[in-house]
């Protein structure tokens, strides 16, 4: 079967619908309105190719520019599409891209129009999808796989735009618009039906890959800390672990807040939820790099670290304990203070697990309480002696 331009016209407008209603459905469970401009923008593609055909058949409805312009119509809803995904404000002169499409309708379709139509319609749509290709670049922030794709995608639609512009202002260019001849429209006709199937395969990459990561951090995160949950810490807390030796000792520190129902009861415990956060935000505070921290569950926090020492634990331990207390007895005068009671592991070799870790923080944790709370104690597990419990 031969590449002919409705052959290629009858592919172009399949493909199209196919992208704008698969962009709509997932639109339906993803409800990102970015996807919604996408799939209006595949469906006038949809419009103006079969208007386009219609012509090359005999029915002459409209006029070719009109089918054309469509082209830009859908490129300027792609670019609308790629602004509300970067959440970028376009500016307005962006808006009058219509406005030149429409002065231009007006202009006879007989030469050297038609290749100044040509032109100018080549023109805008490179402009329309370098722009959105140029939104898409990374602003300090990784990009997800998704975006990337889509932005690559259009950069080389948009290129290839802007070799068609230039182009059709050399003199002899073999092409005739109206009568839907010519080797540029052979080619674009070509690139158009891969185009529609990459743009459309990367815009849904882009919106699942950006829904899939957002999931995965709620899910890793304590709803109302945002620390890290016990899932997410047993999740990263092996690569940690792993690094620890003779010369890179590791640390756990299990914090939990003393009298802290006393908080609940008298202030209620909405006051009791804003003592967690503050905890949360001292904690992220005095985080070394490369250490994880997470709420375990009610007010029970966790600190790992690696590349420490049993100075660098007492001397973490101690400057939280000092800005809790005074932050909560300033905040919520109780009359028995509320202070934060530590239980410490230090270790030099590699735990059998994170569980077996924090089993023997509790236990110094439960010597912290006991011992009278506003304490932080730590089990030395580097000694080749006994361990050791101190004060
Ligand atoms: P202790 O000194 O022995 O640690 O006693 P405590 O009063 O701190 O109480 P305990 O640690 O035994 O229990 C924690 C309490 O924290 C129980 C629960 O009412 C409260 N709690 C758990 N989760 C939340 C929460 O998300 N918000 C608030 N406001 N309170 C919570
Ligand atoms: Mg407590």
């Amino acid at each position: 079967m031969a590449l002919d331009p409705p052959t290629m016209l009858t592919i172009t407008i399949a493909l199209a619908a196919a992208a704008a209603l698969y962009l709509a459905i997932e639109w339906g469970s993803v409800r990102e309105p970015s996807l919604l401009f996408w799939s209006a923008g595949f469906a006038t593609i949809t419009v103006g190719s079969t208007l386009a055909l219609l012509r090359g058949s005999g029915f002459l409805l409209i006029g070719i520019w009109f089918a054309n312009g469509l082209l830009v119509t859908a490129h300027w809803l792609f670019l609308l599409g790629v602004a509300r995904f970067t959440e970028t404000r376009l500016s307005r002169a962006w808006y009058l891209v219509f406005a030149a499409w429409l002065a231009m309708l007006l202009l006879p379709s007989a030469e050297p129009w038609s290749k100044i139509m040509l032109l100018v319609n080549s023109l805008l749509v490179a402009l329309l999808t370098l722009r959105a290709s140029f939104l898409l670049r990374p602003h300090g922030r990784s990009l997800s796989v998704g975006a990337v794709q889509l932005r690559y995608v259009l950069l080389a639609h948009g290129l290839f735009y802007l070799a068609k512009t230039v182009l059709a202002t050399l003199p002899g260019t073999f092409i005739n618009l109206a009568a839907f001849r010519g080797e540029i429209i052979q080619i674009s006709l070509v690139e158009g039906a891969m185009a529609i199937m990459l743009i459309a395969l990367s815009m849904t990459g882009t919106e699942r890959y950006r829904r899939e990561k957002r999931i995965a951090r709620l899910a890793a995160r304590d709803p109302l800390t945002a620390l890290y949950n016990r899932r997410a810490l047993e999740v990263r807390a092996p690569r940690l672990l792993e690094e620890v030796s003779k010369t890179r000792q590791g640390a756990l520190l299990l914090i939990d807040i003393d009298n802290f129902k006393l908080v609940n009861d008298l202030y209620g415990h909405a006051a009791g939820d804003r003592l967690l956060v503050t905890l949360s935000e001292m904690i992220r505070s005095v985080l070394p790099e490369r250490a994880l921290a997470a709420r375990l569950g009610g007010d029970e926090f966790v600190m790992l670290l690696s590349d420490t020492s049993n100075e660098q634990i007492h001397g973490l331990g101690g400057a939280l304990r000092g800005q809790f207390h005074q932050a909560a007895s300033e905040a919520f005068p109780t009359p028995e203070a509320v202070t934060l009671s530590i239980g410490a592991t230090l270790f030099d070799q590699p735990p059998a697990s994170l569980a077996a870790l924090i089993e023997l923080g509790d236990t110094a944790l439960y010597e912290s309480k006991r011992g009278g709370r506003d304490s932080i104690r730590l089990v030395d597990r580097t000694r080749s002696s006994p361990e050791r419990l101190q004060g």
